[in-house]
This record gives structure tokens, sequence and C-alpha cells, in this order.
């Protein structure tokens, strides 16, 4: 194995675990960190949460879980090529979407304003949560018992800084450089697949994406390098992939530059640096972001997106409201837990926990008459 950056969190220097664990044989720290997310009981429950489009819309969309492992493929790549860490990329990557809520960000939206007068709701925040408090695999104790690292790149990804679980964390200005990567690649993946799946359920078709630059040359280059017999869609994925080279060769290429222009071989420099080392050259970072409009205007913004992800915020409102109002309809695992979590962090908890379809499933047996419980 070619040997790591020296702005690599090297494995050996993790600041470990809450409760001490005993070293093993075979697998690193992040390689157990990471095996631990993906059997998880949140980690499948991204199966049936919604990315933009809720679950059940058809069999062949992005869900969080096809997100996620898209971001983890990306990322685990730019990190081999900049010698970064790649177990703890990947375990980063992994665990990134773990705190989401059921239908995407409508329904964390109406989470959050759910508990505006009860702690706030954020899904970072809430995966860290998950992570430390609220699975249960181990008898001794709770959580995932995940490295600090792991943790850490969680904790400075929530837009809450504040609040008392993620203030822990905040030494630093700047993630680990892994986390960075993380990051970046979330954005450049869920760009392309979102492109990808809206032409495909015929949200969107191609001339809705005139008004981006660099999609228009990633598909100009996909009908340059495609055979002619090359259908529509052979097309589409063509520029699809282009696309993502493009953001990807770009990420790597800038990263080097900003490395050696930092002239620091200190990861703890670096990391109290104002801006992110990691990150795309100022002219496709322009050119990602008139992209990330066009999409907001052409696909988030889109009728059918709008009406189920406002349906499924309603549901998440009238769950809240009435297990809040009533909290014997929760399961006993549930109203075992009022005492010590308090009632609306627990209804935001169970909430929180569902996957679209069971979410969907729930409000039926709540509200409607001829529905058994
Ligand atoms: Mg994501």
């Amino acid at each position: 194995m070619e040997s790591l950056s020296p702005l690599a969190m090297k494995t050996d220097l993790s600041k470990g675990r809450d409760y001490p664990e005993k070293d093993h044989p075979f697998r690193n720290s992040y390689q157990r960190d990471r095996d631990r997310i993906v059997h998880a009981t949140a980690f499948r429950r991204l199966a049936h949460k919604t990315q933009v489009l809720v679950t059940h819309t058809s069999d062949h969309h992005r869900t969080r879980l096809t997100h996620t492992l898209e971001v983890a493929q990306i990322s685990r790549t730019v990190a081999r090529q900049l010698h970064l860490n790649e177990d703890l990329t990947e375990a980063i990557a992994l665990s990134h979407d773990l705190g989401h809520p059921p239908f995407g960000h409508a329904g964390e939206y109406a989470l959050r304003d759910c508990m505006v007068n009860h702690g706030g709701f954020e899904h970072n925040r809430h995966a860290l949560r998950i992570v430390e408090e609220l699975e249960y695999p181990y008898a001794n104790y709770p959580g995932l018992n995940l490295t600090w690292e792991v943790r850490e790149a969680m904790a400075l990804h929530s837009k809450v800084p504040d609040c008392p679980e993620v203030k822990k964390y905040l030494k630093y200005k700047q993630p680990f450089l892994e986390a960075q990567v993380a990051d970046t690649c979330d954005s450049l993946a869920y760009n392309a697949h979102d492109i990808d799946d809206a032409i495909s359920l015929g949200i969107i078709e191609f001339s809705d994406l005139e008004g981006s630059k660099i999609w228009k040359m990633a598909f100009a280059k996909a009908q340059e390098v495609l055979p002619k017999e090359a259908t529509a869609t052979q097309t589409q994925l063509g520029a699809i992939r282009i696309l993502i080279d493009m953001h990807v060769y770009d990420l790597v290429e800038n990263t080097r530059k900003n490395i050696s222009l930092a002239k620091s071989t200190n990861l703890e420099e670096v990391r109290n640096m104002e801006t992110s080392v990691v990150c795309h050259s100022p002219e496709i970072e322009e050119l990602k972001h008139e992209l990330g409009a066009v999409l907001k205007q052409k696909i988030y913004n889109n009728f059918r997106v709008q009406r189920m992800a406002n349906k499924g915020a309603r549901f998440v409102k009238r769950l809240f409201s009435e297990f809040s109002e009533n909290s014997l309809q929760l399961p006993e695992r549930y109203t075992a837990r009022i005492k010590a979590q308090g009632l609306h962090r627990t209804v935001c908890d169970y909430i929180a926990g569902m996957t679209d379809r069971f979410a969907q499933d729930e409000y039926m047996k709540i509200f409607n008459p001829y529905f058994d419980v």
C-alpha cells in the first residue's frame, strides 16, 4: 500500500472510542466503524427513505441508501488519489445521511418546526444521536461506539454548532480532509444522479438543463465520444459519467494544488485554516453552483416533487402532534423512554427513524377510519 499523505488521518492516532475495546486482529478501527455502520438498523432503513423522490415513485431511482453508496465509492476514489485514509473516508461517507428522517429535507424541516420549542432537530445532529445513543447492538453500552473521528465528521457538518452534543467536537475550524472529501463528493454525486433520475422519470427533459454550462459541456462531450448509434438513454448516462468525472478530476487536481500552496505538512495547522483545502477550483465551483440553481428550479421545485414533499411534511407534522397529544399510542419501547428523554424528543426519535413507507402506514393506521391499527 502506498504511504499516506502527511495530512491524512492516521488510524493509529485515532482518539478512539468512548468505551474502550480491544483491537481486532483483521480490521483496523475505521474498517470496524464502516462495518458497524453497514450493520446498523438506521443504515438499512436508508433503503426506504427519500433522496429527492419518494421511495415508491419507481424501482429505479435513487433512495438515500443508493445515494450513500454512490457518495462512498466516489469519495474512496478521491481519497485514494489524494493519499488520504480511505477507510476513514468510507466510514464517514457511509454514515453521512444516517440521521435523515422520512421524506428527505421536507421531512427534516417538518420535524425541525415540530421541535422548535423542544430542542430542535437537524439531521447531522440526529445522526450523532443515532450512533451515540439510539442504536442498540451491544449489551454493555449504548450506540455503535464509533471512533471519535467518524463522530466528529457528523458534528462538524451540523448546522447547529451550539447544541451541547455537537459543541464537544468543535476544536478545529475544518473537519478532517477525509470528511471534506465525503462532503464535496456528496454534492457532486447528488447533482449527477438527480439529473439522471429526473430525466428517467420524465420530470425534466434535456432542454430543461440548458441553463447549466457544465451540463452542456458534459452532454456535448458525450455526443462527441459516443458512437452514432447511441440511444438517448446511453447519451444521458454517458453525459452523467462525464459530469461526475469532470468534477472528480477537478477536485483531485485543485486539492493537490491547495495542499502544495498551503506549504504545511501539519494536519492541525491545515485544519485551522479558514477554508477547506479539499475543494473544487473556482471555475468548477461556479459551474457547480449554477447547475445546482438549475436543478433547484427544474427538479426540486417541480410540482410533482413539491406535492410529494409537502405531503410527506404533512404526514410528519400530523403524526408528531397526534403522538405528542396521546403518547400511549406509541409502541411500548418508546413510551418507556419518555421519562428519561422527554415526550417531544421521544416522539421525534420515533418519527425520525421511520422510513417513508412506515410513516405512510402509520399515517393510514392513525387517521384512516377503516384501517386496522
Ligand atoms: Mg447526502
